[in-house]
């Protein structure tokens, strides 16, 4: 891992070995009309590379390519498919270093915590590589005695991936490593925000051994325009998108014309709720990483923090006090903590909830204002005695700012953390062992950090309820999303011609 300053040597080289076509059918090519985009660095406004833009009829073509690839690729021995995402994994961690610096530069975040992405995202590689030749299914005696049942799991076939700008590289591998496994074919639209890293994880895919158009990647300043008709065409078989939840409704809506498999990994609101009880030293560490993880900007992060009236006064004084010691700069200078949002948008967003906040009776403790200067640079941001009713508690955030209410009982608490349309992860900080399982029961989340300020894994099922999303990725759970399940219904093998028959009537 890189711990010195990245010179501009090392930047230009990279960006000048990083593919910039779209891979269609094993090939890199330019876009229908030969128009590109630019990629914007986040920390300066510089442009880093411009990419072809696929139009409609690119978006044909690479379902064309993953929908011819779908027979033989379902053929494939699951060892094959296991080897080559075992040979991706072994790939992406010897350039773990390009694939970093790439989602740095793209997408702004500490080079440490870009280096933790690509540790996180080659793991769902080698994960879901372990989990290929494990595909089952099972074979029983029906209740009655004398048909026998047979269960098989077959792959979905081709998939469209819509994936987010957050995490260039863990987004796309938590799709495509169990698609792989499970045998589907996919076409995958990377955000055109950050489609650097996308396109380089297909030609280490393409080192690996992936057979062309099995995977094909349409970056596109046209999302809409190209997805649409894909989503309407009767080849796709299954959607799996991660991003907002306004989006996410669009598309499931728009998938019922075709009755696709769909998965959806949308917004959050997630309390992190500290108890009287709670180690206040190991909560504040939490509520760091809940917060400043990514700078913010993950479905994921905390984004209220409900504290325990007793507690509230010190966990704010300690909070604001970590809070204010995090260097903010580029993410390739090794001092930098948090990085810039990833464009002006966010950072108005941003400043309009904190201001609203303000105006509603929220106190200002730390930060607020954007930082001058080139950048989306926002600074960490504490607000205490934030009012019921205030936007910031009702919105995705996606920044560095912490609001904090305060309650007084356990039931206020759980009635305050389900108040919202999401349900995608909440923390927990007490030493009442009763009262963390009591929760577990109680709020409305598809997961759940005890004492802990980070849940993601690779080997667990990340997902939500309510408008948090639909289906579950990673874990066990996740390559169910990509396999259909047949059943062959057998005839008693042990009846006798008219035996079976008599004694039935
Ligand atoms: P965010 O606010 O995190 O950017 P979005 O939901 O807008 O979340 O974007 C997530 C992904 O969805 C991106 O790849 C984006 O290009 C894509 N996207 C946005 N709008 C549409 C749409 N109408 N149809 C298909 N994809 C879309």
């Amino acid at each position: 891992m890189t711990t010195t300053a990245v010179t501009d040597e090392t930047e230009r080289a990279l960006l000048a070995r990083t593919p910039t076509g779209l891979y269609i059918d094993g090939r890199w090519t330019a876009s229908e009309n030969g128009s590109r985009f630019e990629v914007v660095d986040p920390s300066n406004e510089s442009v880093l590379a411009s990419v072809a833009d696929a139009q409609p009829g690119d978006g044909r073509r690479a379902l064309a390519a993953a929908h011819s690839a779908q027979p033989s690729w379902a053929g494939t021995p699951p060892r094959v498919r296991a080897e080559i995402l075992r040979q991706a994994f072994e790939l992406v961690t010897i350039r773990a270093d390009d694939l970093a610096l790439l989602m740095t530069l793209e997408m702004g975040k500490p080079l440490a915590e870009a280096h933790g992405e690509v540790a996180y995202g080659a793991e769902f590689l080698r994960w879901f590589g372990e989990e290929a030749p494990r595909i089952s299914g099972r074979y029983s005696i029906a209740p009655d005695g004398a048909n026998r049942l047979l269960v098989t799991k077959r792959p979905v076939g081709p998939c469209l991936f819509i994936t987010p700008w957050n995490f260039p590289l863990a987004m796309a591998t938590r799709k495509i490593a169990p698609a792989v496994a499970a045998g589907c074919t996919m076409v995958l639209k990377p955000a055109e925000l950050t489609p650097l890293t996308a396109l380089l994880l297909a030609e280490i895919l393409q080192d690996a051994g992936l057979p062309a158009g099995v995977l094909n990647v349409i970056p596109t300043t046209r999302a809409a325009e190209v997805t649409g008709p894909l989503i309407k065409d009767g080849r796709l078989r299954k959607l799996s998108f991660t991003g907002s939840t306004a989006v996410g409704q669009r598309l499931i809506a728009d998938s019922a014309d075709q009755v696709l498999r769909v998965s959806m990994e949308l917004g959050g609101n997630a309390p992190f709720i500290v108890f009287e009880d709670a180690d206040l030293d190991a909560a504040v560490d939490g509520a760091l990483a809940a917060k400043l993880r990514n700078g913010g900007e993950a479905c994921v992060a905390a984004n209220r923090f409900l504290v325990h009236r007793r507690v509230a006064p010190e966990f704010a004084r300690r909070l604001t006090e970590r809070m204010a010691g995090v260097t903010v700069g580029r993410g390739t200078d090794p001092a930098t903590r948090l990085g810039p949002l990833i464009n002006e948008a966010a950072v108005s967003k941003v400043s309009g909830l904190v201001e609203g906040a303000v105006a509603s009776g929220a106190t200002l403790a730390l930060g607020g204002r954007p930082v001058d200067g080139a950048g989306y640079f926002f600074p960490p941001t504490v607000l205490t005695d934030v009012p019921a009713g205030a936007a910031i508690l009702d919105e995705e955030i996606f920044g560095p700012v912490a609001p904090l209410v305060a309650f007084d009982t356990e039931d206020e608490a759980v009635r305050l953390a389900n108040a919202t349309p999401f349900g995608l992860v909440c923390f927990v900080y007490t030493r009442d062992l009763d009262r963390g399982l009591r929760l577990s029961e109680r709020l409305e989340t598809g997961m759940l950090g005890l004492n802990t300020g980070v849940v993601s894994n690779p080997a667990a099922p990340f997902g939500g309820v309510k408008h948090s999303g639909l289906g579950r990725e990673g874990g066990r759970e996740g390559i169910e999303e990509y396999l259909e399940t047949c059943y062959v219904g057998f005839a008693d093998p042990f009846a006798r011609d008219g035996i079976w028959f008599t004694s039935e009537t």
